[in-house]
């Protein structure tokens, strides 16, 4: 298997994983999405509201809050020494309290972790006119994507299969394909057209229509996928990555072993 990263940014990624088959480019998505473990809002204690808003709609908000995330120093509760009661290992507390007229924020929520904060500062949670109060304590922990949307630390990543894109010698550089292409496939070479940028190609066939010569051909490379993945902040692009193969990994380990004790 072969791994090209085409673009590496904090939040979001880019890349091509060739030489492999269907099923492990949707474990890798699969895990990306349900397995690998996030923090987010669980339990909310609300002390006053006297917002529009109920209780039950304010702390749903407060769990789709994204939280910076460090495995390294949390674990999942169901695997602590607190059996499950909630410890400083495997629960964070925040709490929030504020007057109108305001709008109150994300980062007017403090932590007992300086560290583990919410991932953007500026997501609004509620508006509050004169007069109307709002205190409450808000605890987050370890979850996965499989137990509830609010512990998937990554907005849906998607996959497509590579495509290929072909001009044969029939082309007589009519130049139409390059005005009907919306993605910019194809591009003008010294009078001759050229395939310059076949990842962009969306399998259209716009350019199909538009070559009366029938000189294009398109199709996939069924063993290589383009991945795009954006993460909503609690871990950089990097590491999601990363522990979705740990994961994966992980699972295959974990079914050898039980393989072999037959
Ligand atoms: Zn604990």
């Amino acid at each position: 298997m072969k791994l090209e990263i085409l673009e590496l940014g904090n939040r979001k990624a880019k890349f091509i994983i060739s030489e492999t088959t269907p099923a492990f480019a949707n474990a890798i998505r699969r895990s990306m999405l349900a397995d690998v473990p996030k923090m987010a809002i669980d339990y909310v204690d609300i002390y006053d509201n006297t917002s529009v808003m109920f209780d039950e709609m304010l702390a749903h908000r407060m769990g789709l809050i994204p939280i910076r995330t460090n495995l390294e120093m949390y674990r999942l509760r169901e695997e602590c020494d607190c059996k499950g009661e909630g410890c400083a290992l495997c629960q964070v507390t925040y709490t929030l309290s504020a007057e109108g007229p305001c709008m109150v924020h994300s980062r007017d929520m403090k932590s007992s972790d300086p560290e583990t904060v919410p991932a953007d500062d500026n997501i609004p949670i509620i508006e509050l006119k004169d007069g109307q109060k709002l205190v409450l304590t808000a605890v987050a922990r370890l979850g996965r994507g499989k137990e509830h949307a609010k512990f998937q630390p990554v907005c849906p990543p998607g996959y497509k299969y590579v495509p290929v894109v072909e001009i044969n010698d029939k082309c007589d550089s009519c130049k139409q394909c390059v005005e009907q292409c919306p993605r910019g496939v194809f591009a003008v070479d010294k009078g001759k057209v050229v395939v310059d940028n076949p990842l962009n190609c969306s399998m259209c066939e716009l350019c199909l229509e538009a070559c009366d010569l029938g000189a294009i051909k398109l199709s996939t490379d069924n063993s290589a996928f383009i991945f795009t993945v954006e993460t909503d902040g609690s871990f950089s692009a990097q590491e999601i990555i990363t522990r979705a193969a740990d994961s994966v990994r992980a699972k295959a380990a974990g079914l050898n072993e039980v393989l072999e004790s037959f």
